[in-house]
């Protein structure tokens, strides 16, 4: 690749900076008209003419309402293509700011910092297309404007996932994506190799007995005593099954059983959710918990087990991570990139990152002098805007490095 006159790091983030108005402005408009889960017409329609305007060719209805830009550069020569990805859906949330630009529809709020991650991205393919036009940029970009990372449609898919079914990654040879942080301070990011956020599945045994008078057990199989011993075998997976250093969640949370206090019920329903940080492991609660309703049938009983697969772990490829991690290094100081603990939160990032290496990171949004915390999905969540040109100089800086490294 020719590197005769490479991208710097200075120039990343003045170049980024110079558009804090403007990233604050599509920030604010996208958080003014807050769209749910699949139904992101206006945001996919602002995106798709900011990219028009810069001269990038836009693609709509990508799973469904999601948009695919495609910045250009030295892809003559062999260069890499590198996927940059922003979620756009809000979530269903009265706002209770109190800014000029809190949003205009009742119920609804960018509540997670969607309206920001799309933002940051506007910015990122403002900032690379200018690398592009000066024949600059040593590789290509693929900007993905995903729908839907909050909820699943009706055939049970995510926007993230639905994206990758249609085939977005394949020609993709790294991807990296962002998060706000409410917890960390602008200026801030973070990010960690493996297992970074928690793959969730959600739990329901339907435990069947024999029902009969309470007055008459033995002619009965109480199923709320079959319930007592399958919730305790269950206490054993993590405890007892699982590697003490590696870590997951087993936490049976509802159960419901029996109408009077003389009728012995057929059965008793128990839901609850796993989770862990690595797809070992969530196939290993999953084995256990088939285990535990052994237990159950020993006593004569049966289990109904029913295993809804939520999102799968986010696993950051360890080698995209530590180039991310140098390109963040260079652009923001060291001191500014920290390793945080896995999160046991979910994120549907982690089916991209099964198809090809990439690193998801956080980007810290809480402002320098505020005294408490605006967590994400609360209808205070706020974020300090200047974040916002950080943000889309760390998603450039990690597209830049890789195909420096990688080109
Ligand atoms: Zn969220
Ligand atoms: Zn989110």
């Amino acid at each position: 690749m020719n590197q005769k006159n490479p991208i710097t790091s200075e120039e990343i983030l003045a170049r980024a900076t110079a558009l804090q108005d403007q990233i604050v402005d599509w920030r604010r408009t996208i958080h003014k008209q807050p769209e749910l889960s699949f139904t992101e017409i206006k945001t996919a329609r602002l995106v798709q003419s900011v990219l028009n305007d810069l001269g990038i060719e836009a693609e709509t209805g990508v799973a469904k309402t999601g948009v695919v830009g495609r910045v250009v550069g030295k892809n003559d020569s062999g260069g890499p293509t590198v996927g940059l990805r922003a979620d756009m859906d809000a979530l269903p949330i009265q706002e209770e700011n109190g800014t000029e630009f809190d949003s205009e529809r009742p119920g609804l709020m960018h509540a997670c910092g969607h309206d920001a991650h799309t933002a940051m991205l506007l910015g990122a393919a403002t900032v690379l297309k200018g690398f592009a036009d000066e024949g600059r940029l040593p590789g290509s970009i693929k900007l993905l404007f995903q729908p839907s990372e909050e909820n699943r449609d009706d055939e049970n898919l995510s926007g993230g996932e639905r994206m990758v079914k249609e085939g977005v990654m394949d020609d993709i040879d790294a991807i990296f994506g962002l998060h706000v942080d409410s917890r960390s301070t602008v200026g801030k990011v973070g990010t960690r190799p493996g297992g970074f956020l928690a793959g969730g599945d959600s739990v329901k045994a339907v435990i069947r007995g024999k029902g009969g008078h309470g007055a008459a057990p033995h002619m009965a199989n109480d199923p709320l005593v079959l319930a007592a011993h399958f919730l305790l075998a269950v206490q054993n997976i993590v405890s007892r099954r699982l590697d003490p250093l590696e870590s997951g969640v087993v936490s049976l949370t509802t159960i419901h059983g029996g109408t009077a206090i003389n009728v012995i019920p057929e059965t008793v329903t128990i839901a609850g959710t796993m989770r862990s940080l690595t797809p070992e492991i969530s196939q290993l609660l999953e084995d256990e918990m088939r285990r535990a309703c052994k237990v159950v049938e020993a006593l004569g009983g049966e289990v109904d087990l029913e295993i809804i697969k939520y999102y799968p772990p986010t696993v950051n490829d360890p080698e995209a991570t530590e180039v991310a991690v140098h390109g963040l290094k260079k652009l923001l100081g060291n001191e500014q990139v920290h390793e945080p603990k896995p999160v046991m939160g979910g994120e549907d990032f982690s089916y991209m990152l099964r198809e090809k290496p990439g690193c998801f990171f956080v980007l810290g949004v809480k402002g320098e002098d505020w005294d408490q915390d605006y967590p994400v999905h609360t209808s205070t969540f706020r974020i300090d805007e200047t974040a916002l040109p950080i943000g889309t100089a760390a998603l450039v800086a990690s597209a830049v490095e890789w195909m420096t490294q990688k080109g």
